[in-house]
Order: structure tokens, then sequence, then C-alpha cells
């Protein structure tokens, strides 16, 4: 398909596995939280380990984690879910991560101060790849966040390959 020769050049950016080794090994997150491992019994939310959505029952962290590429007033913390354990990571960095493309997401574009320079609203994965490759045309866009609709909450970075 055309749209996957065009999105291999961009990369799809989980939280780094080295981020996650270093909160799970310290037992806190960033904000200082106590780290507890729980089931999450009815599954269906995005990791941000993996880029796929909980299977029922998977053992998970829920951590408070500042995406990259924001600065200033515009650096945000917020709630995410990861693994419990570390896990293989996001296998395919060139690909719209497929088990999360049936979500609605807001692709937030950022400049290269970390100020905040869009938001728009996408459908699904197809409509946001679409979304993405247009602000990342932008000379003024360095980068986008991909987050829940509802909540806001981060999900992942997508950059220029
Ligand atoms: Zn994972």
């Amino acid at each position: 398909m055309a749209t996957d020769s065009i999105a291999s050049t961009l990369v799809f950016e989980p939280i780094p596995a080295g981020e996650l080794d270093e909160i799970r090994a310290a037992g806190v997150d960033e904000a200082g939280n106590r780290l507890t491992p729980q089931p999450d019994p009815g599954g269906g939310n995005p990791l941000r380990c993996c880029l796929r959505e909980t299977r029922p029952g998977e053992q998970v962290l829920l951590i408070a984690y500042a995406p990259p590429g924001t600065a200033g007033a515009y650096a945000e913390r917020g709630p995410v879910f990861v693994h419990a354990e570390p896990c293989g990571g996001y296998a395919t960095p060139h690909r719209y991560p497929p088990g999360l493309s049936h979500r609605q997401q807001v692709v937030r574009a950022y400049d290269q101060d970390g100020q905040i320079a869009d938001g728009i609203l996408a459908g699904d994965g197809e409509q946001a790849l679409a979304v993405i490759q247009q602000l990342l045309a932008r000379p003024d866009v360095a980068l986008v966040h991909l987050r829940n609709v509802g909540y806001g909450c981060y999900n992942f970075t997508v950059r220029p390959g």
C-alpha cells in the first residue's frame, strides 16, 4: 500500500525500554509514586511499552510519565499503562501500531522549542497517519504525540525518520 511506503519514513516511538527498565528498577515513577503491579481485569487499555491494548488480566503498572518533545508550560506529565514486567517492546517502529489503529486519536504537534503547534482529531489509524504526514511536513513541526480522545493521555510519539 502507498501509505505503508510513506509511513516507512516515520518512526513510531513507545516509551523507550531503557527508561522503563530504570523506572521498574527504581520501584517508583518519575513523580515518586510507588509502583504497584496490578491486573487489568477488563483489558483494552493502550500499553505504551509495546503499543497494543492490554488483554484481560495482564499485569500492568500505571505510571506518571512526561512524554518527549515538550518544554516550558507545554511539558506535561500524565498517567500511562505499561507492562509490569519487561516485554518485547514495539516490533515495527516504521508502521502505525496495528494494535491501536482502531482507536480514535488526537494528533498533537510540537515545534522545535517544545511549544504546541497544532491538534487534530483523527477517527482511526488510517486517518491519523494522514494527519501525521501532513503535520510533519510543516517546517514548524518537530514531532507529534498521539493521545487518547477523552482523557488526553499520551500514547506514543512520531518523528520524521
Ligand atoms: Zn509491553
